[in-house]
């Protein structure tokens, strides 16, 4: 429950079994406006105690109410919960941008819609697929029935907090699990908002729990490690997510993992560059270039490569940085000081290793406060340097010229990340022959970020384990049982 004191502060508590509720310890902590660097609010603050609590009534909910809810009516809740968010879009659009820093508009056109259709897709998806049945001659007939894997973890990070969350959610509720939910400490915001959600759409109390705090010796720690917990759904670092393996060995929790991405984006010579800018420009800083998504490695055949630059530096040196409910701004601030820092020292680095910063680099004038960086562009570093391989997650993209496709797939392939790539050229069978043979698990040739929600989603390498879509979701979120009748 958000609750708005005199000072309009927005604070967060837990959501359990159905209650909003404050840490039995009293323990909080300050959400951060990016934009301001003011307190937004107050969060309580949960750890062992608050997870345990949410992990009985999960567990409770899992044998009881949730168990007798027909297939279909839980579509019919799944649909509601769609409904309920757009009937509040506006006010979880504007929750989002403050508490992430991201535009506004795209809050309201983006994140918030999919975080509906994430809800409505499944609704309409769960009721409409079948399981496997073999008939082996006249021996013997089998078939298989999906249970729900049981108490489901889930473990967020503060880029995309709603979308996301409600990607993972909806297919969980939509199998018959029940779920204890962390949300990024950054981000507490809209994912408490869905806990209103929920309880007005039908939720039984106890199908959906949710326990703000921090990672290790936090709530995070005290999920991953819940010998109640039966698996966990995680998205974020890759080295958070070995954390998370490890803590979830003794009790053989099973794992979804969406981590981080240095996805290439493969420009050739004979595509169309007026069209590959314009993507490029939001494949590069769309979310400030929070988006693991981002195609933050430029690859341009050599050809082209000084045009390329001269029409994407001066396109992107008009993208506006700035407050986020402003309706111009392209780029808003990134989420926290922590990560303000992280990605500044990146920059150095690139000055270091013999880059140069073609545009941006530095805080945009006039904006004194807030985490606001201009959208940066990087050229003359080459392979081996650590703006092109480690994971960036800002407005911050290097551009390196290529001159055969073998070696731009040998580049492009040399990262132990595996997560998404782009390919430009109007060559049919070289789009086609790229795209097999760059190791990511979401491939686009000539776009970027278009999705069908029925296809499979992950990365490969250290960008994750397992996918998400259709039926790839149902899977994780399910058990199959096989079932032989011998005639
Ligand atoms: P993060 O790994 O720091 O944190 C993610 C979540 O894990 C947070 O809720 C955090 O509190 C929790 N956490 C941290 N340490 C933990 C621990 N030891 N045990 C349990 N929980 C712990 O990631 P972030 O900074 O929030 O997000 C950015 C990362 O997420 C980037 O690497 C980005 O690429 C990745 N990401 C991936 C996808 C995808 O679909 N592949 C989508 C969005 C973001």
């Amino acid at each position: 429950m958000l609750t708005k004191t005199k000072t309009q502060a927005i604070n967060c508590r837990h959501f359990i079994n159905g209650q909003f509720v404050d840490s039995e310890s009293k323990k909080s902590f300050e959400n951060i406006n990016p934009t301001t660097e003011e307190v937004l609010g107050i969060v309580a603050e949960g750890g062992k105690e608050e997870v345990d609590q949410a992990v009985v009534a999960a567990r409770r909910a899992l044998h009881g109410a949730w168990k007798t809810i027909t297939l279909e009516e839980r579509s019919k809740i799944l649909r509601k919960i769609g409904d309920l968010i757009l009937e509040r879009q506006e006010e979880l659009a504007q929750l989002e941008s403050l508490d992430t820093g991201k535009p506004f508009s795209l809050a309201n056109s983006v994140d918030i819609p999919r975080a509906a259709y994430n809800f409505h897709f499944f609704a309409d998806y769960i009721i409409s697929v079948g399981t496997d049945a073999y008939q082996q001659n006249q021996v013997a007939l089998h078939y298989s029935i999906r249970r729900p894997v049981g108490v489901v973890g889930i473990i967020k990070p503060w880029n995309l907090p709603l979308l996301l969350l409600t990607w993972k959610l909806a297919p969980c509720l939509g199998m018959g699990n029940t779920a204890v939910i962390k949300p990024a400490e950054w981000t507490p915001m809209t994912a408490t908002i869905l806990m209103e959600i929920i309880k007005e759409a039908g939720v039984p109390d106890g199908v959906v729990n949710l326990v703000h705090g921090f990672g290790p010796n936090s709530a995070g720690g005290a999920i991953s490690e819940h010998p109640d917990i039966d698996a966990i759904s995680f998205i974020g670092e890759p080295s958070t997510g070995s954390s998370i393996m490890k803590a979830a060995s003794d009790s053989l929790k099973k794992l979804s993992y969406e981590l981080g991405g240095k996805n290439p984006n493969i420009i050739f010579a004979d595509s169309d560059l007026d069209e590959v800018i314009e993507t490029t420009i939001k494949s590069s800083f769309i979310n400030q270039g929070e988006v693991c998504l981002c195609g933050s490695r430029i690859y341009v055949e050599r050809t082209v490569y000084k045009q390329f630059l001269s029409e994407f530096v001066q396109k992107v040196k008009n993208l506006k940085v700035g407050n986020p409910f402003d309706a111009d701004t392209n780029i808003g601030a990134l989420i926290s000081k922590e990560h303000y820092d992280r990605v500044n020292s990146y920059i150095d680095i690139a000055r270091e290793e013999g880059g140069t910063i073609l545009t941006g680099g530095k805080r945009p004038e006039g904006l004194e406060k807030g985490y606001y960086l201009e959208p940066t562009i990087i050229t003359d570093l080459d392979q081996n340097s650590r703006c092109v391989r480690e994971e960036i997650f800002g407005p911050v993209v290097t551009v390196v010229p290529f001159d055969t496709e073998e070696e731009v797939i040998k580049q492009a392939n040399d990262t132990h990340y595996g997560l998404s790539a782009t390919i430009w050229t109007n060559d049919l069978k070289r789009g086609h022959r790229v795209a097999q043979q760059v190791e990511a698990g979401i491939i686009w040739v000539n776009t970027w970020f278009l999705r069908d929600l029925r296809t499979p989603f992950g990365g490969m390498k250290q960008s994750g384990i397992g996918r998400t879509g259709g039926m790839h979701s149902l899977d994780f979120f399910s058990e199959l049982s096989n079932i032989t009748i011998k005639l």
